[in-house]
Parts: C-alpha cells; structure tokens; sequence
C-alpha cells in the first residue's frame, strides 16, 4: 500500500483516489463500501467495439480493479466511427493492445488482463475462470459469439448483460442467475438465413454509445448490488424516434439451456457465420 493512504478516514484509499472517486463516495447507495465493491470486482468485456469501448472506459473510470479484454481483432479505420476506445494512430494494432493503452491513460488503478484471441467454445470457458470474472458483458458483433456467451454464463452461473445494435436501434438485457431469463429463452437461435452485417446494414456510431453505457450500467449496479437489473426485461432503444421500451420477459420453461429439461450440456459453436450486431 502507498504511504498516502487516507488513515483520517479510516480507509484504504490514497487522498489521490479519494479525490478521483469523490463524485461516487458522494452517493448514498456507494460511498467507500461501494468503491472498494468496485475496485474489488473483475469484469470481462468480450468484443472491444462500438458496445465494449464505452463500457471498459466507463468501468475503467469508476474505478474497476480488473478488466479483462477479449478480441481478435485489430483496429481499422472504419472502426473510428464509433469504437471509441481506439485512436487513428491505433489502426493497425491489436484491439486489445490499443483499449489496454487507453484504460491504462485513463485509470492507473485498474489492471487489465487481455486475451487476443476468437472466443469460442474451446475457449470461453477458461477465459471467464482465468479471473474468475463477476461479471460479463456481450460485447460482441455475430449472433453465434453472442449465443456462446450465454451459454457459457448459463452454465458457469455468471452474470451477463447482452447488448446488440444496428442501424438506428438497439436492445439490451441482464442475466443473473436464477433471477430470470436467459438469452436464449428469447432467441431460441441465431435467425436463419443471412441476417445484415454492420457493415452491409451500418450502424449510427452513437448507439454503441447508448447501449454499452447501459451495460457498465449494469454492470455496476450489480457490483454495488442496488437497484432494478434489466433481469426479467429487454430494454430497445430507437433513435429515431427516442423510444426507450422496457419489455417484461418471462424463463422460458422449455430453453435449451435454462428451461427444465436443458438439452444444451456442453458449450457449442453456432454455425450461423454471418451477422453483426455491433
Ligand atoms: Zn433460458
């Protein structure tokens, strides 16, 4: 521990980091309790795109103590748009190179764990025990990635908070465990056919914005557990007509996953290949 630690407080946060925090130490349902709840926590963000960046940079900025990155990719210029986390000078590097550069500029406090590599089912698993990990959130862009994701946090009973974008529109819900639906007791599957990429569809770069920063959201209320999750509700946001709906959902008894009878036992790849939410 450094010398400066603030012992008039009784606490275990340097002056510097009291000052950092101040505007969350301020708040009843935080205060230093909930900060060392934060600074405790190890969040993983799959995807460092248009939903991760806004969401590791928020949870960088309050203060996470361990973020863990996982992407494969690196950064291209038409990525700038909306990827935020990332710079000009960053095209061409590993993406998780280039957010772990950001966080680290931004917070020194927060340790940064990356995996560049395809997060698949051969993987997922080991990745979210490496730290065993609080909480996930869906970064990613294709329907296949984001069914893996749950049905890894199903199994290995870990919440996530799912986020997918395009165009002007986005949706988002949280899985907790036992606390209500899953994925995939929505979308049995990813939809059949070729459903349209970012790339071919594009994306207003903001809603990347909207929906991550709903996501560290999340994130954080469930580090600090306070508050309503989105558990048992998808929250869709149109940005064309600035409609926020928030829509009940109930388990459904029959998922393949979390139902009564799961079919699902063993993580899988889906095979649809092409589809980018981000
Ligand atoms: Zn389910």
């Amino acid at each position: 521990m450094e010398s400066t630690v603030n012992e008039k407080k009784g606490n275990d946060f340097t002056n510097e980091q009291m000052e950092r925090y101040s505007r969350h130490i301020l708040l009843k349902d935080v205060g230093v309790k909930g900060q060392r709840k934060i600074r405790n926590a190890k969040v993983l963000v799959i995807g460092t795109g248009g939903l991760g960046s806004p969401a590791a940079m928020y949870l960088a900025a309050a203060g996470v103590g361990t973020i863990g990155l996982a992407d494969f990719d690196v950064v291209e210029l038409s990525n700038l748009q909306r990827q935020i986390i990332h710079s000009t000078a960053d095209v061409g590097k590993p993406k998780v190179q280039s957010a772990k550069e950001t966080i680290a500029a931004l917070n020194p406090d927060v340790r940064v764990v990356t995996y560049q590599e395809r997060v698949t089912a051969a993987n997922i698993a080991e990745i979210i025990r490496d730290q065993d990990y609080d909480f996930i959130i869906d970064g990613v862009d294709n329907f296949p990635a984001k069914f893996l994701i749950n049905d890894a946090c199903v199994l290995l009973q870990k919440p996530f908070s799912h986020a997918g974008i395009i165009r002007f529109f986005g949706q988002t819900m949280t899985y907790v465990p036992g606390a209500g639906p899953c994925y995939r007791c929505l979308f049995d599957a990813p939809p059949p056919g070729v459903a349209p990429t970012c790339r071919e569809a594009g994306v207003l770069g903001v809603m990347g914005g909207v929906l991550g920063t709903i996501q560290a959201t999340e994130a954080l209320k469930y580090i600090l557990g306070f508050g309503e999750l989105l558990t048992g509700a998808i929250l869709t946001f149109d940005a064309t007509t600035m409609d926020f709906q928030r829509v009940k959902i109930s388990r459904n008894r029959k998922c393949r996953i979390c139902g009564e009878n799961p079919t699902i036992l063993e993580l899988f790849d889906e095979e649809s290949p092409v589809c980018e939410t981000r």
